[in-house]
């Protein structure tokens, strides 16, 4: 009887542990943002995990956002002119600080010889935080002189690590984010260990992110960055390094509509067109089927001559099989 009690007490203690430990444990549906920025605004998940073991890649959900061998996600700012005005990376969960690098210059890799200058130094500037029961999250390419934490120092949710950077192997600027379960990558989109594989249409998981923060991160189709007229060609590395062109006046040279892209997917095009003031369609263009996705891509049309002062509008759209998946019109003046 004695016997069967201590049973029963070590029993129903072990389901208390387990009932605390579980969630925590876990993490499932608690995390909060990396970043201090709002998904779909100001800043853009661009790449996930990469779910397919060896070469080739799958997405969390099956797509191509990703690239061969990514264990975390890529949350991107447009520009370095975004990481100059400081954009907080923040700590997804309540935590210790475990470890951290500052020190490590923001530079783009472009070029095989930035790669090689970054060689073992991959994550850049980063902060490692342990939140118990094994699981561990990882930020990467922080801004030089940007971490605010140090090793031992106690974090809750959403509290500030450091700022938005391009340090490592970063091709742009964002914060990658790791989480682990014991040394092993979990996918946060989903929940599942990588090893599990991406998810297929209608199979349904268990985000670690908050329901909210995980819709607002989406699931991987195209989203423009941004749109506009300029007086000239768009130069993509510019587009990056310094974010939007000036916009256009009566006294440029030429009118030029831009777009800028993320996650666009083999075979989709891109549909631009310019409405001046007159009413009349000053340009308009149809891309060739991209021949293979395209993480980042900017795309413009336009025409040599100083515009007419005056009110046009923009149209960009992204098509897949001719069917668009994503349409913007916006207007501009142009003085
Ligand atoms: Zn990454």
């Amino acid at each position: 009887m004695i016997v069967a009690s201590l049973t029963t007490i070590r029993n129903l203690a072990l389901a208390m542990l387990a009932a605390l430990a579980s969630p925590s444990g876990s993490l499932a549906q608690e995390l909060g943002m990396p970043a201090q920025c709002a998904p779909g605004k100001d800043c853009f998940l661009q790449n996930f995990v990469d779910t397919l073991p060896g070469e080739g890649v799958s997405d969390s959900f099956c797509g191509t956002a990703t690239y061969d061998g990514h264990d975390g996600i890529d949350l991107r700012i447009r520009s370095m002119a975004d990481v100059r005005r400081g954009v907080a990376v923040t700590a997804v969960a309540d935590g210790v600080v475990n470890g951290l690098r500052d020190g490590v210059p923001d530079r783009l890799v472009e070029t095989e010889s930035d790669a090689a200058a970054v060689a073992g130094i991959d994550c850049g500037n980063g902060v490692l935080l342990d939140h118990g029961n094994g699981m561990q999250t990882q930020y990467c390419h922080m801004r030089q002189g940007s971490v605010v934490v140090k090793k031992g120092d106690q974090v809750k949710r959403g509290d500030k690590l450091g700022e938005i950077g391009a340090s490592g192997m970063a091709a742009f600027p964002h914060v990658h984010l790791t989480v682990r379960k014991d040394g092993k990558p979990l996918d946060p989109m989903t929940g599942r260990p990588l090893s599990e594989g991406c998810l297929k249409d209608g199979a349904s998981a268990t985000p670690l992110f908050e329901p909210g923060i995980a819709e607002a991160l989406g699931k991987g189709g195209p989203k423009l960055l941004g749109l506009g007229l300029a007086g000239g060609p768009v130069d993509y590395d510019a587009l990056v390094a310094d974010g939007a062109p000036p916009a256009a006046t009566a006294g440029s040279a030429n009118l030029v509509g831009w777009g800028w892209f993320v996650n666009l997917r083999r075979g989709d095009r891109i549909y631009i067109s310019i409405v001046g003031p007159n009413g009349d369609i000053f340009a308009e263009t149809m891309s060739e089927a991209l021949d293979r996705s395209k993480a980042a891509y900017s795309s413009f049309t336009g025409k040599r001559g100083s515009p007419k002062p005056g009110r046009y509008e923009m149209t960009i759209k992204v098509l897949e099989n001719m069917t668009p998946v994503l349409q913007q019109s916006q207007d501009f003046t142009v003085e």
